[in-house]
């Protein structure tokens, strides 16, 4: 299952509607924080989210937008006497960059702060037990007006009776199925089921998130298929060339997802400039059809193929 918690909507600063674009994702036990904006731990707190809780952050790219709350969420973490080590993630750059923050001395940092730079095209991946990866998270090059990372979180696969299998030959459902499905062989009416003729490979759930960017071609590449994709959509088609350099338009993000085949399509990280984010919303759906708008502290959850999305509050 994957639990994704949206803190932040908007761009560039923080409003009471709408704060920096970030998200949690929840997976097995383990909180993951994407980018870090001003004011973040306001909306963690919202959401029901420990600060203690989160062991590794990722950072799209250096604007203030996705850094900011950096310092603060170390700052609180010193204050709550956390030991363990907490990881950073992002682009070539990071390490000084967060150096360069805990320099500024606004405080003693007890712990590790363990920094990792990517490349896009690495893979980070979860611990390993005796089922093999847990989750992986690629990351992909974006196109912005800085060195930007975007980043897909995907679960492991998981084993389902095939159905489709059981439909032709006529086969009811029986509670034994339940240890079929866990690998057992099980006998119902003489007959035997073994687990290598009746189980199929199902796909993980994923989501990525793309940070800041513009239409690009890397982006489609790897979000190819996801089951929710984030992608940011500071304006719309009527105010391309004002202030859109760098990012991309709700048609854009709408365009990828079209192109990539996602399923779900979240639009994010809008401007401030929009009292309303309704047209934004009307330039994506005829272009794709499931096309929502993130709003803050609304999130959804992946579970074996299903898709459920939540408002503030509602996590499960
Ligand atoms: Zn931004
Ligand atoms: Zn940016």
């Amino acid at each position: 299952m994957i639990e994704v918690t949206i803190l932040g909507t908007g761009a560039t600063r923080p409003t009471v509607r709408r704060f920096t674009t970030a998200l949690v994702v929840r997976h097995e036990g383990e909180v993951f924080l994407f980018d870090c904006g001003e004011g973040v731990q306001v909306r963690l707190s919202q959401s029901g989210f420990s600060l203690m809780k989160i062991d590794k952050i990722f950072i799209t790219h250096f604007h203030g937008d996705h850094i900011l709350g950096l310092p603060g969420i170390l700052f609180s973490m010193a204050k709550n006497e956390r030991k363990k080590a907490v990881e950073v993630y992002g682009p070539v750059g990071t390490e000084r960059i967060v150096n360069g923050l805990i320099s500024l001395g606004f405080g003693r940092i007890p712990f590790d702060v363990k920094v990792h730079e990517i490349h896009p095209g690495q893979s980070i991946t979860g611990k390993l037990n005796e089922r093999g990866t847990e989750y992986s998270i690629d990351t992909f090059k974006t196109r912005h007006t800085k060195e930007s990372i975007g980043y897909v979180f995907r679960e492991k696969g998981y084993s389902n009776i095939d159905k489709e299998k059981m439909k032709k030959e006529g086969i009811k459902s029986n509670p034994k199925f339940a240890e079929l499905k866990n690998g057992k062989e099980v006998t119902i009416d003489g007959v035997l089921f073994k687990p290598e003729d009746w189980l199929i490979e199902m796909p993980g759930a994923s989501v990525a998130y793309t940070g800041d960017t513009m239409k690009a071609k890397s982006v489609i590449d790897a979000v190819k298929g996801v089951d929710v994709l984030l992608h940011e959509s500071t304006f719309n088609e009527e105010d391309r060339g004002k202030f859109d350099w760098g990012h991309s338009s709700a048609r854009d993000a709408a365009e990828v997802a079209k192109e990539a085949e996602v399923k779900h399509l979240y639009i994010i990280h809008f401007s401030h400039r929009y009292k309303s984010i309704k047209p934004l919303l009307a330039e994506a759906l005829p272009i794709f059809e499931n096309s929502y708008i993130a709003e803050d502290l609304h999130g959804f959850v992946l579970k074996k193929g299903s898709f459920t999305q939540f408002k503030p509050k509602g996590r499960v």
